[in-house]
C-alpha cells in the first residue's frame, strides 16, 4: 500500500478482514500516518480527528506494518515494489490545490488552501509562520474546507486552546488582527457545498457574528429543485435563511458569508449587463466595499432596469 492516510488503511483492513492470506506493508512519506485526518481537518474538529482511533486499531494488527518516511518515486520505484509484493494500491490522496484560474490569483496575499491549513495543522513541511496581517480577509468558495479556514481565521486564538494545535499557531493566530472574514460564493445558497453539521458550528463561537445578507438569499428554477431534491441542500439553506434575518449582533469578530457574487443578468431588452445598483451607495458598478456602510457591498438590487424591469 502506498501512502497511510484513511483510504490506505481501511484498504488494508478491507484486506485482512477478506478471506485471502495477506501481510501488508503500507508505506508512508510523512513520519506520521493518516494524512489528511491529521493535515487537514481542522483542529477544533475533534470529531472528524477522532477516527485515528479506529485507524490505529488497524495498524496495530500483526500483519500490517507501517514503514514512514519512505517516499514512493524516490526512496521506493514500482518495479522495486513489484519484486516482492504480489499486489500493489496507491492510495496517496490529492493533497495539493487546484489551480484556480481567475485574474490575480497569483498577487501577494493570494494562497491555497492547502498550504493554509497545512500551517494551522503543523505539517513538517511547510514554515512555521504565517503572515497573518490582514484585517479583512477573502475565503473563496462555499465548501467545508472554506468554512474550516474561515473559522480558524475568525475564531480568537484562545477559543483554540482547547485543541491540539501547535504552539506556534497559537502564537500566530493570537497576533493575528483580523476583524472580518469574507466567504464568497459564486452561485446562490441552493448551489452551496457545506453540510448542515458544518455550517450550524459556525455559529457557535462567542467572539464570532455570522452574517448572512437577505438579498444574497435568492431561488431560481433549478434552485428549487435543487431544494427538492436533498435534504441536506434544503438544512443549509434554512440556516443561511435564519441568519439572514435576524438582528445583527456585536460579537468582536464578523464572518459574512456572500452568494451570486459570480453571476451578472442579461438584460433581455438592451442585449447587455443589466445594470445593478447598490442600495446603500448607489454605486452602479459593483464596489467591493461600501463606504456608506464601511463593509463589503452586499445590498445590490437587481430591480433597477429601466429596459427590462
Ligand atoms: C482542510 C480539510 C478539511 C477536511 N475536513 C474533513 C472533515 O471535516 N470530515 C471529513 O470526513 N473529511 C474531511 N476532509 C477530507 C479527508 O481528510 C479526506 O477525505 C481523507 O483524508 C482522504 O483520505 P486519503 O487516504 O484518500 O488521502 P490522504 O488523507 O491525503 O492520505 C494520503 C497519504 O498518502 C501519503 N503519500 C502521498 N504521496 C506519497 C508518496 N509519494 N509516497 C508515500 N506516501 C505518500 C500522504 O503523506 C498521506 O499520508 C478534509 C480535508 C481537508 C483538506
Amino acid at each position: 500500500m502506498v501512502g497511510a492516510g484513511p483510504a490506505g488503511i481501511y484498504a488494508a483492513d478491507i484486506l485482512d478482514k477478506s478471506d485471502a492470506d495477506v501481510s501488508i506493508d503500507l508505506f508512508e512519506r510523512m513520519p506520521a500516518p493518516f494524512g489528511l485526518i491529521r493535515y487537514g481537518v481542522a483542529p477544533d474538529h475533534p470529531r472528524i480527528k477522532g477516527i485515528v482511533t479506529a485507524l490505529e486499531k488497524v495498524l496495530s494488527k500483526p500483519n500490517i506494518r507501517l514503514l514512514g518516511n519512505i517516499d514512493y518515486g524516490t526512496d521506493i520505484k514500482l518495479d522495486e515494489l513489484r519484486e516482492f509484493y504480489d499486489a500493489v494500491i496507491f492510495s496517496t490522496g490529492a493533497s495539493a490545490d487546484r489551480a484556480l484560474d481567475i485574474p490575480g490569483i497569483d498577487l501577494d496575499g493570494s494562497y491555497g488552501a492547502a498550504d493554509f491549513v497545512s500551517w494551522y495543522d503543523g505539517h513538517p513541511d511547510v514554515p512555521r509562520t504565517w503572515p497573518l496581517t490582514a484585517s479583512s480577509v477573502a475565503v473563496l468558495g462555499v465548501g467545508n474546507v472554506a468554512l474550516d479556514v474561515a473559522r480558524i481565521l475568525a475564531k480568537t486564538a484562545d477559543e483554540l486552546l482547547t485543541t491540539d494545535i501547535p504552539d506556534n499557531v497559537h502564537q500566530g493566530l493570537k497576533a493575528s488582527p483580523v476583524t472580518d472574514v469574507h466567504v464568497f460564493g459564486r452561485r446562490g445558497p441552493a448551489q452551496a457545498k457545506f453540510t448542515p453539521l458544518e455550517l450550524r458550528e459556525l455559529d457557535h463561537s462567542p467572539n464570532v457574528e455570522v452574517i448572512v445578507y437577505p438579498e444574497d438569499i435568492e431561488f431560481d428554477d433549478g434552485s428549487i429543485a435543487a431544494l427538492r431534491a436533498s435534504k441536506q441542500v434544503d438544512m443549509v439553506v434554512k440556516t443561511l435563511q435564519e441568519w439572514a434575518i435576524r438582528e445583527p449582533g456585536t460579537r468582536q469578530r464578523r464572518l459574512h458569508l456572500h452568494f451570486t457574487t459570480g453571476t451578472s443578468r442579461r438584460c433581455t431588452a438592451r442585449s447587455a449587463t443589466c445594470p445593478r445598483t447598490c442600495r446603500s451607495c448607489r454605486s452602479t458598478t459593483r464596489p467591493a466595499w461600501c463606504r456608506t456602510r464601511r463593509a463589503a457591498c452586499s445590498t445590490w438590487t437587481r430591480t433597477s432596469c429601466r429596459a427590462c424591469t
